[in-house]
């Protein structure tokens, strides 16, 4: 008698990836902001580029040509330097398979994007998590987790669950202090919520130096997620591996020309970027404002804020006040916040009626 296939240990080690909700236990639709989705929708332009651009019998360009040109000319990358992916979450796992495996060590920050273990499992390598300074990046402690094991870092600038960002300067002495033969993921989910001024100088780095891979992603201010596009940038030899390894028509034809057309409607970016700063700063305001029930907001350069429960009201139970009120946000207790929720900034309305909630629960939890 056989026993069946033997699923790899490493394998095994995985816990698969837990997408936000948007149902209530009842089974109730909720208004979902646990996932970190655009409120204002997606470009018109681009959704009109999607009509008669798909012929379901034929297979779509393989290397997304005409996409990697556009992205090329709005970045000011040379489009040899760029791969698609099916997400950037498709490049993230791809790049630590092509540079990380067994017995390698896969490093990133506690409270990280949980997409960063299941990567590293995946390839036989060891995840290792370095600890945070209340809730952001710590540097020091990070490059102090480097051993001659370590592969592959992956940074998510803003990143995600905590919305802590590191400056152009903070991200380029992180990356002076690697070591040349471990690669750095930077992990751009969210940069285009980042005041332009801002920007953290990710894509100059991965212009510059042959050991920086930055990904970006069409899910978030593009608010393009069900399309399912990504892209990584960096020198040619990141490039030609992950092209070796990923799904070789990993982009289908809608989705190449929607994300064409989108690049097209930087209007509807900038107007993103403007309602979530905007409606960012005023819920950030409100739990300001509920200090004294023990809530904290993260600061938070994305499109969520972590709110930090840290007095009589939890974070379980809040999670449920709201879901009675109709809204799903993100409990990440399995991540090791047990004691925060992850609030998507959606609809001025739907932010107002959020932060009232929490006060409402707050004060009845005295
Ligand atoms: C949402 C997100 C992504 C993007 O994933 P896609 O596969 O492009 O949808 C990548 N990294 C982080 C940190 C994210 O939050």
């Amino acid at each position: 008698m056989t026993k069946g296939p033997q699923l790899k240990p490493w394998i095994e080690a995985i816990h698969a990836y837990v997408p936000g909700r948007s149902k209530a236990g009842d089974g109730r639709r909720l208004v979902k902001l646990s996932a970190n989705e655009n409120p204002l929708g997606t470009s018109a332009a681009a959704l009109a580029a999607r009509t008669g651009a798909a012929i379901p019998s034929l297979y779509p360009d393989p290397d997304s040509t005409a996409l990697r040109e556009a992205l090329g000319a709005l970045h000011g990358i040379d489009p040899a330097r760029i791969v698609c992916g099916t997400g950037s979450g498709e490049l993230l796992t791809l790049a630590a398979s092509a540079f990380a495996g067994q017995g390698d060590e896969v490093l990133y920050v506690r409270y990280g994007f949980s997409l960063y273990e299941i990567a590293a499992r995946r390839c036989g390598a060891t995840p290792v998590e370095a600890p945070d300074a209340d809730y952001g990046t710590d540097i020091a402690a990070l490059l102090a987790c480097v051993t001659e094991r370590t592969r592959v870092v992956f940074i998510a600038n803003p990143n995600n669950p905590t919305g802590s960002f590191l400056s152009r300067a903070e991200l380029a002495r992180l990356h002076a202090g690697l070591p040349g033969e471990i690669l750095l993921v930077l992990d751009q989910a969210y940069a285009e919520y980042v005041d332009p001024e801002d920007d953290d100088g990710g894509l100059e780095l991965a212009a510059a130096h042959p050991n920086v891979l930055a990904t970006r992603t069409f899910a978030k201010a593009y608010g393009l997620a069900g399309e399912r596009v990504g892209w990584a940038t960096g020198a040619p030899p990141l490039i030609d591996a992950l092209n070796r390894i990923r799904g070789p028509f990993n982009i289908n034809t809608g989705a190449q020309a929607v994300a064409t057309a989108a690049l097209a409607d930087q209007d509807f970016v900038a107007r993103s970027r403007a309602h979530n700063r905007t409606e960012r700063a005023r819920f950030a305001a409100a739990i300001g404002a509920l200090g004294n029930h023990g809530l904290r907001a993260v600061p938070s350069e994305a499109n969520f804020v972590l709110v930090l429960f840290e007095g009589a009201l939890s974070a379980a139970a809040a999670l449920e006040g709201l879901a009675e009120r109709g809204y799903a946000v993100r409990h990440l207790p399995g991540q090791g916040l047990p004691q925060a929720l992850r609030i998507t900034i959606g609809t001025s309305d739907q932010m107002a009626e959020i932060a009232a909630t929490l006060r409402d629960l707050a004060e009845a939890a005295r």
